[in-house]
């Protein structure tokens, strides 16, 4: 079986893993190219086809950049073509403001998921796409895991399991001790990727419009492609029919241009967003990325999210390679609030202004006129060499 998971799935029943991650989004990858590195012996799992398109804005902010660099990837999104962000346009109500950014990039997810994916490989992670992770059995010895790719399934074992499989959270649902719920108000994800020529949208600018049924960021990616991802009402959704007219209104209730075709195009959808789970520790499992909660991606920190907790967990994962107890699940559950706790925090308190349309609206008056107003939140947004002595990386 080579690195892109292609060959016979049979080779692997009953193999015996030090860890298994399920999930090769950002926190599956970077955790799994983390471990293996320092010579743990990894599975890294994925159920879809790679490389796969992905719901999400696709920017990554000066934090998730300097995360990367710190694990020796600081290469890996301008080889692949990331376009470097300059500023932020944010369009309501016909209004608009532009303010600079002081750092970040766009890359599709396709791309970079598989080049993260890759280099996980690269430090002697096993990867295997098209393959589905369901949790059998625990023992005090670890995890029999089933891994499912078509009509073939086998059964591997893993001292510690990370579920990093993004916001369907269906891994932990398998455990007992967890609970996961999402807020009422959840908006839901939606997006599409569009071959737009229209010079409306630069490269380098994260476009963001919003209005009353959520919001839209549109971004260019590597080869000039246009990424449109949105947060929307589910009600909206529905009574539009569907997340394409109701993305569209909102582009041009907002006074940006809708590129051609939006509404019909072929969007794709995610679960209600803003989930908590109740811990995101159980016996020989650790949760990260998504999979531990999300709040909404109006703040762009998902991906840094994500890539941090995946390194940070490996000290603990090393832990309870040595002696697994009681402490060191609740290592996990104290640094992972600690690292995403205030953040959370901040993104559910702008995601809760969002929802009030003309509080954006005047906000966007105020930004157009005096755009210095956002920078403190933008400076907290993209803090990257201070965030990292932070997390004593
Ligand atoms: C509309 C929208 C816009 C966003 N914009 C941005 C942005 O601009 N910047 C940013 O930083 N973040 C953004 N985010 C958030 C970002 O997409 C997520 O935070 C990020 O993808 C989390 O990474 P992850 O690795 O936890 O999960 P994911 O990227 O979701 O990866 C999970 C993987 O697990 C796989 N999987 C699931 N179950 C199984 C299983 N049983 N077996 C095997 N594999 C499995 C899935 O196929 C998937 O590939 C946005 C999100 C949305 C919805």
């Amino acid at each position: 079986m080579n690195g892109n998971g292609e060959g016979n799935l049979e080779v692997l029943a009953g193999a015996a893993w030090d860890v298994i991650v399920v999930g090769a989004g950002p926190a599956g990858s970077m955790a799994a190219h983390e471990l293996a590195r320092l010579g743990v012996t990894v599975l890294l799992v994925e159920k879809a086809r790679f490389p796969r398109y992905k719901v999400c804005g696709c920017c990554l902010n000066g934090r998730a950049l300097s995360v990367l660099a710190a694990a020796g990837l600081g290469s890996l999104v301008e080889e692949h073509g990331g376009v470097p962000l300059d500023s932020f346009e944010l369009a309501a109500g016909g209004r608009k403001a532009r303010m600079r950014l002081p750092g970040g990039a766009a890359l599709s997810r396709e791309v970079f998921d598989a080049a993260l994916a890759d280099a996980a490989v690269a430090e002697g992670a096993r990867f295997i796409s098209e393959c589905r992770a369901t949790l059998k059995e625990g023992t005090h010895a670890g995890w029999t895991v089933a891994l499912q790719q078509g009509e073939l399934s086998v059964e591997v074992s893993a001292r510690i399991v990370l579920a990093a499989d993004g916001l369907g959270q269906r891994l932990l649902r398998a455990v007992d001790a967890f609970e996961s719920q999402a807020a009422e108000s959840a908006h839901i994800g939606a997006g599409v990727m569009v071959d737009d020529g229209a010079a409306a949208y630069g490269a380098g600018v994260i476009y963001m419009a919003a209005g009353a049924a959520g919001y839209v960021g549109l971004v260019r990616v590597e080869g000039m492609r246009l990424n449109i991802a949105a947060a929307l009402d589910p009600a909206v959704v529905r009574e539009r029919g569907g997340p394409g007219p109701a993305a569209a209104a909102i582009v041009e209730e907002s006074g940006l241009d809708a590129p051609d075709g939006l509404a019909g195009a072929n969007w794709r959808g995610t679960p209600g967003m803003m989930r908590r789970v109740s811990r995101v520790s159980a016996h020989r499992f650790f949760v990260l990325g998504d999979a531990a909660g999300y709040v909404e991606p109006c703040t762009g920190e998902g991906m840094a999210w994500a890539l941090s907790a995946a390194r940070e967990v490996v000290p603990i994962v090393f832990a309870a390679l040595e002696n697994f107890d009681r402490s060191t699940e609740m290592a996990w559950e104290r640094r992972y609030r600690e690292l995403t706790g205030r953040a959370q925090w901040r993104c559910r308190t702008i995601a809760a202004g969002l929802r009030r349309p003309r509080l954006v609206k005047a906000a966007t008056v105020a930004l157009g006129r005096v755009p210095a107003l956002a920078y403190p939140v933008i400076g907290r947004l993209n803090l990257g060499v201070a965030i990292e002595k932070e997390m004593h990386l």
